[in-house]
């Protein structure tokens, strides 16, 4: 392991002497040479120039099949036309007015249609979807806690940043000791374990994945969704489905599609703007009742952005269409079957579970594929995205 990793890297210096270059000047502005902690890689980051389709290319022109895809936002694959010629159709007519448009009235009604919510709003990231839902379910139950799943992340947010690790303090510095006591974690697939934490913490919310995709993918267990749903309904608590990663991408309505349960909340982000930063909140109507009357405040400057807006409206309408889910569909499972043991998809993620997480064993797959081409999400669990522009060939 040792000499295969010693040999990966060496060669990965060597085929990235201008990344290496651009994170020794990076350094000097940017806080650690990137623009989100998430960007970091050893021994430097890589710094991308430009993306097509199903590929990228970084600053010493080394081309790559990407299957990271902007940690799997950019399912529609890079530069898709129908995307291009929305935004720049909208970028003349002005980007920014601080008051609604058509767009985001479509994007919603479309929205509406998929998820089977009938009221949205718009953000700007999933970190504020997931902490505008609680907030709203705060507000609806007059109750603070807050129940997840154990390591699961949803967003930066004071709130949910906790136990986003297995370790306590696994979440970083800056995060007040009160938040982490209105925080409580349970393990996925435990429908005993989330129905005693509803009875004793007595949360406002649960917020969870439908099926978990940030440490590695795990599926539903039979009945237990409709455990959930049944135990939060019993209780007087808000369900939360953070779609932030399964919305858009494994079902045109996602993981309530895709599982058939329907939560009080819907949390979007990454897939919906194709490649802009936006994202919604979907609420059954008892909900949207409280921001509908100004109890409370779901505000940004950018909600709703006419050019976010008008990429969504183009990637939901054109290019996210019934025939790019099954192209989807069938690419995981190509791609699941060629991998073999230990792979699973869903929709357009996959990953590799290959027992105990493995760092330096993580590391060298990454580099390994990296040096040959192939563009991954760094991490634990070896994850893949395809996107409507991979083919059987790339
Ligand atoms: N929820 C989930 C499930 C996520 O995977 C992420 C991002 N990885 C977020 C929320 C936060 O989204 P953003 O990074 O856009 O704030």
């Amino acid at each position: 392991m040792r000499e295969l990793l010693e040999r990966e890297r060496a060669l990965w210096a060597e085929r990235t002497p201008g990344s290496e270059r651009m994170f020794g000047r990076a350094r000097g502005s940017l806080a650690a040479g990137v623009a989100s902690s998430y960007q970091r890689l050893d021994p430097w980051p890589v710094y991308m120039t430009r993306g097509e389709g199903a590929r990228v290319w970084d600053v010493d022109g080394n081309e790559y099949i990407d299957f990271h895809n902007g940690f799997s936002a950019m399912v529609q694959g890079h530069a898709h036309p129908a995307i291009t010629a929305a935004v720049s159709a909208r970028q003349p007519l002005g980007t920014h007015f601080g008051a609604p448009t058509e767009e985001a009235v479509v994007v919603a009604e479309e929205l509406s249609r998929r998820f089977g919510l009938s009221r949205w709003r718009f953000t700007n990231s999933g970190t504020e979807s997931v902490m505008h839902a609680i907030r709203v379910a705060r507000a609806h139950t007059g109750r603070d806690g807050v129940v997840k799943i154990a390591g699961s992340y949803h967003g930066h947010a004071d709130t949910t940043m906790v136990s986003v690790g297995p370790e306590p303090g696994a979440w970083g510095a800056g995060i007040p000791d009160a938040i982490v006591a209105q925080v409580r974690a349970v393990p996925f697939n435990d429908a005993d374990a989330m129905a005693g934490a509803l009875a004793e913490a007595d949360p406002a919310c649960v917020v969870m994945e439908a099926a978990r995709t940030n440490a590695g993918i795990v599926l539903p267990e039979p009945g237990y969704l409709e455990a959930v749903r049944d135990a939060t309904r019993a209780t007087g608590t808000v369900l939360i489905f953070d779609e932030v990663k399964t919305g858009l991408t494994i079902a045109p309505g996602g993981a309530v599609e895709r599982f058939g349960v329907r939560p009080d909340m819907v949390t979007l982000a990454k897939a919906l703007g194709a490649g802009l930063p936006t994202g919604a909140i979907g609420m059954i109507e008892e909900l949207a009742a409280l921001v509908e009357d100004g109890r409370v405040h779901q505000v940004g400057t950018f909600n709703g952005n006419p050019l976010g807006m008008a990429a969504a409206r183009a990637n939901l309408l054109e290019v996210l269409t019934p025939a790019a889910y099954e192209h989807l569909e069938r690419l995981g499972e190509r791609m699941a079957a060629g991998v073999g043991a230990g792979a699973i998809a869903l929709g357009s993620k996959g990953c590799v579970h290959r027992g105990a997480p493995d760092r330096e064993r993580s590391e060298l797959i990454w580099l390994w594929l990296a040096n040959r081409g192939i563009f991954t999400t760094p991490g634990r669990e070896q994850e893949w995205n395809v996107t409507v522009a991979h083919d059987e060939a790339a």
